[in-house]
């Protein structure tokens, strides 16, 4: 009989090889550490799944591309950047991830967020395989020219890679909606396609989904206020902090609002805002979305219950909820344990891998209620998920039913994760049950499909 104790020892040493195989990827390392960390409970039960060969392979990308992006600025001089597309595993369905423009990519990041999706959009229960990709192209101060020169110089490469049925892009950091767009226009002047399905997070005047831009915020504070629910709560009256001032940051924001929380902050690599009286999410928006603005801007017009603290962190401000919304590796285990401090209730995760390792085990050791990413995150993808059924079936459904279905995925997301994790005896551990409950979807599949 295979015991925890084997799975462990077979886990850690499979975790020390694929360190070695994958040298200088601290963020994939991670990654793929705090997921292998809680499977040996599900590996002991379900030996099938511990047969040699399948954890081995879901850590392996079905492929990897890794291409240079040549363009030309408003000046003629030639930048030289690089492209990636991580395919992790189409077990489920087509690969299905964003992709991120940013100084800080490289291929392990790439990597991590690509392992990440998998288990993510498994919780979905939709049918989507997990991707990712991006480039380490900087969008700052880039006029909309140079975005589009970048972006069609990219598509030029990725396209012969991606299809409707074969991987399908989307957003996450530096690709919102006008991004999207110049990468579809290349992809149907290349291809002579009118393809919807090859990328989500379009126009909604041409084939995009309602309430796709809300919808990682969104779901964020759903699965924030179910994991209270748990506790005898709800988010009525309860303060909140929030990180970063992308399109998840702003979403979170309206969606606390709306459901009578008080968002105290936003924050972006300058610094953060604290507002007394709560982030009003449509000067927000004009400062960030419309102007492409420094949230210290926010702080200068909204008048005197603002202000910007340079270089500061979200965390110092008292809470009864955190929601780090900005990148990886932004809560750390001094800012948990200043939150911890301050009586914070829930942590919840709107970015990817925002909180430490170490910061998630004090979070849950001090009895903090805590969503990692792939499931309190995932309200982003199943909307895409949601966008790809409706450019199939060639139609567009309303705002208010894509918010409904948005809201039963995440209901259901929190309940397997809640239920996963009971069963595998870690009651309220949502780490646990999201890697547990995503992982047995795809080893199923995997199984079922072979060595393949
Ligand atoms: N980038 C988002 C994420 O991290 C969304 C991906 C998508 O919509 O495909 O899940």
């Amino acid at each position: 009989m295979t015991t925890r104790h084997d799975t462990t020892t077979q886990l850690d040493a499979l975790r020390v090889e694929i360190e070695r195989r994958n040298p200088a990827q601290p963020e994939f390392h991670q990654a793929v550490h705090e997921v292998l960390e809680t499977l040996a409970p599900v590996l002991a039960a379900r030996p099938e799944f511990a047969e040699p060969g399948l954890v081995e392979r879901l850590c392996e990308p079905e492929r990897q591309v890794i291409f240079r992006v040549p363009w030309q600025d408003d000046r003629g001089r030639v930048h030289v950047n690089r492209g990636f597309r991580v395919e992790f595993n189409s077990a489920l369905g087509p690969y299905k991830g964003g992709l991120r423009f940013h100084p800080s990519v490289n291929l392990g990041v790439i990597k991590f967020l690509g392992f990440e999706q998998i288990f993510k959009n498994a919780l979905t229960g939709l049918g989507i395989g997990g991707g990712k990709g991006g480039s380490d192209f900087d969008p700052h101060g880039r006029s909309d020219a140079e975005v589009m020169r970048f972006c069609q110089s990219f598509m030029t490469e990725l396209h012969r890679h991606i299809g409707e049925h074969t991987d399908v892009p989307a957003g996450d950091i530096g690709v919102g909606g006008r991004e999207i767009g110049y990468l579809f226009g290349q992809y149907r002047r290349i291809t002579n396609r009118w393809e919807a399905g090859v990328l989500t997070g379009k126009g909604r005047g041409w084939g995009g989904s309602a309430i796709r831009p809300e919808a990682t915020g969104y779901g964020n504070v759903l699965f924030a206020e179910a994991m209270l629910r748990e506790r005898g709560e709800d988010l009525e009256g309860q303060t909140a902090v929030v990180s970063g001032s992308g399109n998840v940051a702003i979403y979170t924001i309206e969606k606390l609002l709306a459901l009578g929380a008080n968002p105290l902050t936003c924050s972006d690599s300058s610094g953060y805002v604290i507002d007394d009286k709560g982030i009003d999410v449509d000067l927000l928006k004009q400062v960030k979305e419309v102007e492409r603005g420094r949230i210290s801007e926010y702080a200068l017009r909204r008048g005197a219950s603002a202000r910007f603290v340079p270089d500061g962190r979200v965390w110092e401000i008292p809470a009864d909820v955190a929601l780090p919304s900005a990148t990886q590796n932004e809560l750390n285990e001094t800012d948990a344990a200043t939150l911890v401090r301050n009586g914070v209730k829930a942590v919840s995760e709107g970015a990817n891998m925002p909180a430490t390792p170490g910061a998630v085990h004090l979070l849950q050791q001090a009895g903090v209620a805590f969503g990692p990413g792939k499931a309190a995150n995932a309200g982003g993808v199943a909307v895409s998920a949601l966008e790809m059924a409706q450019n199939h079936a060639r139609t567009a459904w309303s705002p208010a039913r894509v918010e409904e279905e948005l809201a039963g995925i995440m209901a259901d997301i929190h309940a397997t994760c809640h239920e996963t994790a009971a069963r595998y005896d870690a009651p309220g551990d949502y780490v646990t049950g999201a890697n547990i409950a995503g992982f047995e979807r795809v080893a199923e599949a995997m199984l079922a499909q072979g060595v393949i």
